[in-house]
């Protein structure tokens, strides 16, 4: 079937598309979490004593001893085989932003050739893939081979269900023969250590004799679109690269703001509770869904957890959807920037760091000016933003969110943190030396006696800050739609570490002279000091803003991959690692040369789709009509009539300049001939994407000229709106 035809049938089929067949939905009561070996089926299958000591592992990271280890492993087969499983699986997240899993039966055979099922302590603890295949910035030659996955007790394992089975799901750590970090689970463990160590100090410090361990939380808000399976298959960019490499801008997209938070399509209503049962079954608690800005965008987000639990959730949500999606027909999008010209996807990441004991650290209560264990928690997270602001930028640098980053619907590429009206006051009396008060919001009243006062929030909310406080909580805002949530937990827990540690040393000081209050101002003054020039509670797309950030407040502004990775290799962030423990040196270099390749090859492919589709599907759509354009002249010349030739000669042009700007691109593609990865990153940054545009801008001008029946990709305005 020619390209044309493809997508005239999907618009064909689209009109007669309806939500998909599914059975009622359940009662949360009788799905919630049944499918995961957590506490209740833990407790139901062990020991009292075994019961306890797993227990504990997972609550304060103890180490579990071997035995125990053999009797859980033992539990977890039995409730696994209960439910039809016949293999597990480590599950681990590699440097990418993928999940991994190698699967292994339980199967094993007797001397009398029976099969039986197997799976000890041993082998629930350690599994043994390729350490050299997976992306590891040269930590592995492909002759030093042998990784190891390790089980991580404190992330629950989970029956993963496909339509004629189930396999045991391990959440594991990944890790070279030499004990390098190869994944994202490892340092998160670590900086969520880190972080704890150091909040430990600065409590004690402040008096506190009882004080359980802390853990940082996440509450991801997950955007992605929605795309007509028909649609999709017709476009091999949305198919390979995620995103419409090619596409004229619609008459209509989403200049009505009438998408947001609007009535959401039942067909994807169908989706998402379909989606949701299977998340509540797997233990994910999905809270809130809802249409957003774009014309087929939509969010879930589930309630927030433990930062290790809900990454590795987050991981399994992204996978579920997917799939959920297929079954429904669509094409679920999660790149940051599918549709030129139309807002793009992120994932907000909310994070707090809390005890049972202290609660959460990061809510300021009522009268935050009197709370100085806030206080001092709030001004780590400011100096670590100020301090860390490169690495902040460089853990969402993707060639895909490099799309959304300061195009004015996502937060701008320079990192500031907005507190909000109340909590700015406070820290600006701070930088003056005093302490005098907060005022709250007040009530809200409307003076419509149907309509109940509530309290306001103290401080509004600013959508344009990529790192914002929303009352009990930091909220992460530039973070990708595509991205593991690992990288940006790493850099939240890391930076608040150092800075903890760097409070505690100064408080220490201080409070030999002074009393409690009067010390922590002290060390708060000389921190904003410092620091106060990464509080902003303005516009940040404003041009003014990205001009006095950088010269007046010395901000730095970072636009792209390739301007944001090296960062990683700054003497500031090496030293930032490597003092917390969180990533050695080795470590966090490696990081870097998987990230950077992984920017490369994502131009690269894009480059040499650009190519395919404009020779292939472009060109010879352009070239029918022109033919076409040029027989009818001459046929109706013979009738004495000049036709006007304006689109004949546009068409031509664009034909012409479409070629040209090919060839330029095919042949600067193949060069890989590089000093070092960031050098091939300014060839990707300023060299191929901007060459790929130039193709792009003749291929959208001929898809607004020639004929729609030729045209062979499905346009945005069919793609965008979900029947
Ligand atoms: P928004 O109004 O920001 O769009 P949503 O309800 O969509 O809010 O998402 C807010 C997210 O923040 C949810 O995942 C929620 O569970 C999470 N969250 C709430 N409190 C905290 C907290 N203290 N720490 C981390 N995440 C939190
Ligand atoms: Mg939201």
């Amino acid at each position: 079937m020619s390209g044309n035809q493809v997508r005239l049938q999907a618009i064909e089929q689209i009109t007669n598309r309806a939500p998909k067949e599914v059975a009622l939905t359940e009662p949360l009561s009788k799905i919630w979490a049944t499918d995961v070996f957590n506490f209740q089926k833990m407790e139901e299958a062990l020991s009292k004593s075994a019961f306890k000591a797993i227990k504990k592992t997972v609550q304060t990271g103890k180490a579990l001893d071997a035995a125990t280890a053999d009797i859980v492993a033992a539990a977890m087969k039995d409730w696994a085989l209960s439910k039809g499983a016949k293999f597990f699986s480590h599950v681990f997240y590699p440097m990418t932003n993928a999940t991994a899993e190698k699967h292994d039966a339980f199967i094993l055979t007797n001397s009398d050739g029976a099969a039986i099922n197997e799976f000890t302590g041993t082998l629930l603890i350690k599994g043994e893939p390729d350490g050299s295949s997976f992306p590891n910035g040269s930590l592995r030659m492909t002759n030093a081979a042998r990784g190891y996955t390790a089980w991580d007790p404190t992330s629950p394992a989970y029956i993963q269900q496909t339509a004629n089975g189930a396999t045991l799901m391990i959440p594991s750590v990944f890790m070279s023969w030499t004990g390098e970090a190869l994944d994202k689970k490892i340092p998160l463990l670590r900086s969520n250590s880190a972080m704890n160590e150091a909040a430990q100090k600065v409590l004690s410090l402040m008096g506190e004799t009882e004080i359980a361990d802390l853990n940082s939380s996440c509450g991801p808000e997950q955007e992605y679109f929605l795309v007509d399976e028909n649609f999709a298959n017709a476009r091999p960019d949305l198919l390979l690269a995620g995103r419409t490499l090619f596409g004229a801008s619609p008459a209509k997209g989403q200049q009505f703001d009438d998408h947001y938070f609007g009535a959401i399509p039942a067909r994807v209503q169908v989706f998402m509770q379909d989606f949701e049962d299977k998340l509540y079954k797997l233990g994910i608690p999905a809270k809130t869904h809802h249409n957003e800005v774009a014309p087929g965008q939509f969010e879930i987000a589930p309630y927030y957890g433990a930062a290790n639990v809900g990454a590795d959730q987050q991981q399994l949500l992204m996978t579920t959807m997917k799939q959920t999606a297929k079954e429904h027909g669509f094409l679920c999008l999660l790149h940051e920037k599918p549709f030129a010209g139309i807002n793009g996807s992120g994932k907000h990441v909310n994070w707090s760091v809390g005890n049972s004991t202290q609660g959460n650290l990061l809510d300021p209560g009522k009268t935050p000016h009197s709370n100085l264990q806030f206080l001092l928690f709030c001004g780590a997270v400011i100096r670590g933003v100020h301090k860390y602001g490169p690495l902040l930028r460089a853990v969402i640098a993707t060639a895909s969110n490099d799309h959304r980053l300061g195009a004015n619907e996502a937060p701008p590429a320079i990192m500031s943190v907005y507190l909000g009206d109340q909590l700015e006051k406070v820290f600006e009396d701070i930088k003056a030396g005093k302490l005098t008060g907060s005022t709250d919001g007040g009530e809200m009243d409307l003076g419509l006696a149907q309509i109940l006062n509530f309290d306001r929030d103290p401080g509004d909310r600013n959508r344009t800050s990529p790192f914002a406080f929303t009352g009990n909580r930091f909220e992460f805002r530039a973070v990708g739609s595509s991205q593991s949530v690992s990288g940006p937990l790493v850099a939240m827990n890391t930076m608040l570490a150092d800075s903890l540690n760097w409070i505690a040393d100064k408080l220490e000081v201080a409070l030999a002279k002074q009393d409690q209050t009067a010390a922590v101002i002290s060390v708060l003054k000389e921190l904003m000091e410092e620091h106060g020039n990464a509080v902003f509670g303005g516009d940040g797309y404003s041009s003014e803003w990205h001009k006095a950030a950088v010269e007046e407040r010395g901000l730095l502004n970072i636009p792209t991959t390739a301007d944001a990775l090296p960062h990683f290799m700054s003497e500031n962030i090496v030293g930032l690692f490597e003092r917390t423990g969180v990533l050695s040196p080795v470590e966090l270099e490696s990081r870097y040369e998987v990230y950077a390749e992984q920017y490369n090859l994502t131009i690269e492919v894009e480059s040499k789709l650009v190519a395919d589709i404009a020779k292939t599907k472009i060109y010879p759509a352009a070239i029918a009509y022109l033919s076409e354009l040029t027989h009818a002249s001459v046929s109706v010349a013979d009738l004495g009539i000049e036709l006007d030739t304006t689109i004949t000669k546009e068409v031509a042009e664009h034909t012409n300049g479409l070629l040209a700007a090919v060839t330029k691109l095919e042949a600067e593609v193949t060069k890989h001939d590089f000093a070092d990865a960031e050098a091939h990153m300014r060839h990707s940054a300023d060299t191929l994407i901007p060459l790929m545009v130039e193709v792009r801008t003749h291929a959208d001008a001929l898809e607004l000229l020639v004929a729609d029946e030729l045209w062979p990709l499905p346009k945005y305005q069919e793609m965008l709106f979900i029947k």
